[in-house]
């Protein structure tokens, strides 16, 4: 127990120590940098050639997606998903070992070239990722999670990185088999995460670039702003795609009806949803803990969008 303890309490430091560094030396390999001068990018490019003209350059909740950014990307982190994750892995592994288990690695992809083995990680995880995505839509306790992404109702890059830190969670955890069976571990992410980041706040950006066939393999914001529209045909949504968006056209969640620059987003009754970081925090907690009727006396069901 006490070296789960050690673990958890190094972690922190670690991580408070790794942050500090980041912030201090400036590189190419550096997360913090990245994700300042991806934003700049992306705001420049909104503030040149908005797919909005009427948008403002500073939009509704641009300064709350703002602090959700760095919360998501870095502060979780150092508050404690870290230290748990690490523990949790730990655990994970003595786990394993009891049953004589000390290797998880299924498919030895180390061997290839780094660009093939880069390439599997990407493919692989965003796969993953879109599966997480489906889940999240159609079960009603990880959709109050979600909500908080689904809020946005104005759309630009920042919107991205507005989530739940217990998205975090969902995806890390269902993610870490799979990957460590084909020999990854987190680590290895960082061309990956930086490109997947890169891509993401694209996709929620005020821009409109035509990408011809490419739109059928990349996800874009005239396909993911469907994804966050109020009024869908399906109950549970569409475009789920995170990085690619072939997924949906593979498996025909794909939903692009007409233009849908000036749509109206969010889910129902999203003005009553709650408008400050604590209270978006607190949400999914209360929701899932609320006592509701049973299923047969609800005659209008509270959410028929996603
Ligand atoms: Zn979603
Ligand atoms: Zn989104």
């Amino acid at each position: 127990m006490e070296k789960y303890w050690n673990t958890f309490f190094r972690s922190f430091s670690d991580y408070g120590n790794y942050l500090w560094n980041e912030i201090l030396n400036p590189s190419w390999g550096n997360y913090f940098y990245w994700l300042i001068g991806l934003s700049l990018f992306f705001w420049l490019l909104e503030i040149i050639a908005p797919w909005r003209q009427h948008q403002a350059k500073i939009r509704i909740d641009f300064w709350l997606d703002g602090f959700y950014m760095f919360f998501n990307f870095f502060l979780f982190s150092l508050v404690g998903f870290n230290a748990v994750s690490n523990v949790g892995v730990e655990a994970f592994n003595d786990f394993l070992g009891l049953f004589g288990i000390t290797n998880l690695v299924a498919f030895e992809v180390q061997s290839w070239p780094v660009w093939a083995q880069l390439l599997t990680l990407f493919i692989v995880r965003d796969f993953i990722q879109w599966n997480v995505h489906r889940l999240l839509h159609r079960f009603e306790f990880l959709w109050n999670f979600h909500k908080v992404h689904h809020s946005v109702q104005q759309m630009g890059f920042a919107a991205h990185l507005r989530f739940h830190w217990g998205e975090t969670v969902v995806y890390r955890t269902l993610e870490y088999i799979p990957l460590a069976m084909i020999g990854f571990g987190i680590q290895d992410f960082f061309l990956v995460h930086i490109f997947a980041t890169a891509v993401g706040h694209f996709n929620h950006s005020n821009f409109k670039v035509p990408l011809g066939p490419f739109r059928f393999l990349f996800n874009n914001p005239q396909m993911h702003i469907w994804h966050h529209a109020k009024h869908m045909p399906r109950r549970y949504g569409a475009n789920y795609g995170i990085t690619l968006s072939v997924w949906d056209y593979l498996f025909g969640t794909a939903y692009e009806p007409e233009d849908g620059r000036d749509i109206e987003l969010g889910f129902d009754e999203v003005e009553h949803y709650p408008k400050s970081f604590l209270e978006q925090q607190l949400y999914p907690f209360r929701e899932n803990l609320e006592v509701r009727p049973k299923p047969e006396a609800v005659s209008n069901p509270k959410r028929e969008t996603a």
